[in-house]
């Protein structure tokens, strides 16, 4: 018996990746094909198992869609074969999508198949941009319309004399090339020429762009901005709220494209902090970590742990190589009963934290001179230090604990090394100025950066904000001829993101049309 397939067709949600369904996501991750197409983020396809087959349907540029009897056939012969099938869709499957057709075909088929909705594009604009589409001081109606132009029919089919007058908010899809004509005869069948109209594009991502006018000047203003699709476009009095309710394109750091030089392993926690203020992240490592060419140094101190008065970590990759090498080395967290652990910052002792450790002290300023500072103020005098560090670190905490008296061990646990590809696509990011900020957040970032891009690293920076964490980084890109125009007051990576932040607040949008 051949085992039997099913097919979903899953709403993607308008873009943004967090407005799928929960039930959208566990169809996705259960897939064993995905069909997917122009408007569902690419993004999602990561929550579909690594093996799962992923095929594109969408048109391309220039090129049209693949024809709808193709898809349909896909999907029937993909479950047919006793496949998971989930076909992505942007928005709902049933809005506007021709969900409804594939489903028909696979009921025709005799195929199983289940719907899970999405949260279609009219409805996630509105949100976003600050219009509620419904509101009882201005209107109980709401009509979602194709404007499509179809040749054949040429729009005929709808009703513009019941429309005009007959519902209140106006949403139409597909809509931008017959905008004018949209205009036009809802103000010839009765609708005020003064009536709000808002058109979005790629609503709910980092592109999102808000256009609005009237029904009597809006065509002039497309054009004049040449606004482009995919967007939505909302008629009606409701409009108007968007000068008190828009709120996505109003935060800090919202339309901006910023370029994480951290580490694959170091991006991720970074990336979220800045889109949850609204940037667009590209993430380009300049770093990648390393075990030491020697483990010697770093063994005899896991050895000595016993008679160990202080362990210093100054980073989250410190934790991470020591706490594996302990265990390589046949020991466990136990093997740090008595020692008393530094954390150089809160990320560090989160780090910790994540492997049921808790950092006993953490300086005020985050940085060496802060854990000398502490240590100091304790009196190290004939303690026992350990402090394995990354390969270039500064050797201030050493030397200085030394002078005080301390007896310190502090091998090499890792290295940084330049990642091998990463160059060319840094190069093209910035000859196509297609980036607002960049932003370092150690020195070896900076040091790698110009490394990977030579001579004309400097340059190459020109127009683009260059934003660090902290004075050591700071020093060291001025040192390599960069330009800092970022740098919080301390050293973390929310103070970052929040004085990033501060600079764009209120400067004009530089990419605006791609
Ligand atoms: N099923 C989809 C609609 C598909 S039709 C849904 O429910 O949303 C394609 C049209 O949807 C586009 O021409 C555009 O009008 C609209 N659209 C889809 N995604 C959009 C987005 N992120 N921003 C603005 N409009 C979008």
């Amino acid at each position: 018996m051949t085992p039997v397939g099913r097919v979903y067709l899953v709403g993607a949600g308008p873009g943004d990746p967090g407005l799928i369904t929960v039930r959208g996501r566990d169809c996705l991750r259960r897939a064993e094909v995905v069909v997917y197409d122009y408007l569902a983020n690419p993004r999602l396809l990561d929550e579909a198992p690594p093996a799962a087959e992923r095929i594109y349907v969408g048109k391309t540029r220039g090129l049209h869609h693949r024809p709808q009897e193709e898809i349909n056939r896909l999907l029937a012969e993909r479950a047919k074969q006793g496949k998971t099938v989930v076909r992505l869709k942007g928005g709902d499957p049933y809005v506007f999508g021709r969900g409804g057709e594939e489903a028909l075909y696979l009921r025709e088929q005799g195929i199983a198949f289940e719907v899970v909705p999405g949260v279609t594009a009219g409805f996630a604009a509105a949100a976003y941009a600050g219009i509620p589409l419904t509101h009882r001081d201005y209107t109980t109606s709401l009509g979602l319309l194709t404007g499509h132009e179809n040749p054949e029919k040429k729009m005929s089919s709808l009703d513009w004399e019941k429309l005009a007058t007959g519902v209140g908010t106006l949403v139409f899809y597909m809509g931008m090339a017959n905008l004018e004509l949209i205009a036009r005869e809802l103000v010839r069948h009765g609708r005020a020429p003064e009536t709000p109209v808002a058109i979005v594009r790629w609503a709910t991502t980092p592109r999102q762009r808000t256009l609005c006018g009237t029904l009597a000047d809006i065509v002039a203003k497309v054009e004049a901005a040449r606004f482009k699709p995919p967007a939505v476009i909302i008629v009606g009095e409701v409009v108007a709220l968007r000068a008190h309710l828009a709120w996505f394109e109003q935060r800090p750091l919202f339309g901006r494209r910023l370029l994480s030089t951290r580490s694959a392993e170091q991006a991720g926690v970074f990336q979220e902090l800045l889109e949850a203020q609204g940037a667009e992240v590209v993430s380009v490592p300049t770093i990648a970590t390393l075990a030491p060419l020697d483990w010697q140094g770093v063994d005899e101190g896991i050895a000595a742990l016993a008679r160990t008065d202080y362990l210093i970590l100054t980073s989250a990759n410190a934790v991470r190589f020591f706490l594996e090498r302990l265990r390589a080395r046949g020991r466990d967290l136990r093997a740090l009963a008595g020692v008393k652990i530094v954390a150089v910052g809160p990320k560090t002792a989160a780090a910790l934290a994540a492997q049921g450790l808790t950092a006993d002290l953490v300086p005020e300023n985050y940085q060496a001179e802060g854990v000398v500072k502490l240590l100091g103020g304790l009196g190290v005098t004939g303690k026992r230090v350990f402090y394995p560090h990354a390969e270039l670190a500064r050797d201030l905490i050493p030397r200085e604990l030394r002078a005080l008296g301390a007896e310190v061990q502090d091998p090499v646990l890792y290295r940084t090394v330049l990642p091998e590809r990463g160059g060319e696509e840094l190069r093209r990011l910035l000859e196509d100025r297609r980036l607002d900020g960049v932003i370092f957040t150690a020195s070896s970032t900076v040091e790698n950066f110009v490394r990977m891009l030579g001579e004309d690293a400097a340059s190459l920076l020109s127009g683009v904000a260059v934003a660090s964490i902290g004075p050591p980084t700071t020093a060291t890109a001025r040192k390599l001829g960069l330009r800092v125009d970022i740098e919080p007051s301390a050293s973390t990576l929310e103070d970052l993101a929040a004085a990033l932040g501060d600079y764009f607040r209120d400067k004009p949008l530089r990419f605006a049309q791609d």
